[in-house]
């Protein structure tokens, strides 16, 4: 027998800070964001056969989720026929093209643990630790900058999915630098029934005249505490950068969803030092100095807000 298997954390992220600096011809726009890990996850599972038939496997790429709402499923714990969409099973398929072999069967199955059209990666992360998973099993097969452009060529966030931790996400969102990292700061994630479509937030920014502008001095702070080793603890950097952190598409989001701003000033009136929609939305996330305080708000945030929003307290890791 010759089947791997491997168990993966795919973690989701945040941006704590997003700014949009253009765009491009293809529409893509040219971003300037802050990700980090946080420990809201999927776990994926990932089991691969490289003599499928010898292993009585049938080679090819299968795709199982206990979810939903995951695209092309129907019903839940449905089996999904390798659907295309599936970012997860799109990874895999390049993977596979690369490597270039014939009798090779992966079995995909994913436990969702992040909202979708949420903002924090959900379907990028998938991929991304799928593509991780498929690069221990075939070691030496597919080169680093080969993953990496695969990644990129799945999604803007999938590279820093693999990546991970915390990184200044440039382009569009594919150039990584790393910075030092922010972990173990405790956060409060609130998403509301609503899910916001990223090619819907980019083109109501977009048509925003006045987005965007004006955030030299934020981001000259944000640089200073942020990205450049200062000698202060994670903690302290993320006090002192809370004021100014900001996120370009919160102003197109707000228009549509009023109830975005209200889950932000509930969660500053919980002492949140800041609290921001995380990517083009819909989660909210806010930053709080200590666990007790988190937690507290999280047992009131459940009787403010009553059934319907996903509310979950987490770090960023
Ligand atoms: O790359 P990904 O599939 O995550 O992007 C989804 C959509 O979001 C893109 O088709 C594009 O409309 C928009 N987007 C963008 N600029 C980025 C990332 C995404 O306009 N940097």
């Amino acid at each position: 027998m010759t089947i791997f298997k491997e168990r993966i954390m795919a973690y989701a992220k945040i941006n704590l800070f997003l700014k949009v600096c253009g765009k491009r011809q293809d529409g893509y726009h040219l971003l300037s964001t802050l990700m980090q890990s946080v420990s809201i996850c999927d776990r994926v599972v990932v089991e691969c056969s490289d003599s499928a038939l010898k292993d009585g496997l049938e080679p090819g790429i299968s795709l199982t989720a206990d979810a939903a709402y995951i695209p092309g499923d129907a019903r839940n714990t449905a089996y999904i026929p390798g659907d295309a969409r599936n970012t997860a099973y799109k990874a895999a398929r390049a993977f596979l093209n690369v490597l270039g072999r014939q009798n090779v069967a992966v079995k995909i199955h994913i436990q969702k643990g992040i909202p979708i059209q949420a903002g924090m990666a959900g379907g990028s992360t998938d991929a991304a630790a799928v593509l991780g998973a498929l690069a221990r099993i075939f070691p030496g097969t597919v080169s680093t900058d080969e993953l990496l452009s695969i990644a990129a060529r799945i999604g803007a966030d999938v590279p820093f999915c693999m990546a991970g931790g915390t990184q200044l996400c440039e382009g569009i969102g594919d150039i990584l630098t790393s910075v030092p990292s922010l972990k173990g700061i405790p956060l409060l994630f609130i998403k509301p029934q609503y899910s916001i479509s990223t090619p819907w937030a980019f083109s109501v920014f977009d048509n925003l005249p006045s987005a965007g502008k004006g955030r030299a001095e934020a981001d000259a702070v944000l640089h200073r505490v942020l990205l450049s080793p200062n000698g202060m603890s994670p903690m302290q950097r993320v006090i002192e950068a809370a004021p100014f952190l900001y996120n370009d598409l919160e102003g197109a989001a707000d228009r549509e969803y009023p109830i975005l701003s209200e889950i932000r000033a509930f969660l500053i009136g919980q002492g949140a030092v800041a609290a921001r929609m995380s990517g083009s939305g819909s989660t909210v996330f806010g930053i709080f100095t200590d666990k007790k305080m988190r937690d507290t708000a999280l047992d009131n945030a459940g009787a403010y807000l009553g059934a319907g929003f996903f509310i979950e307290a987490g770090e960023t890791v």
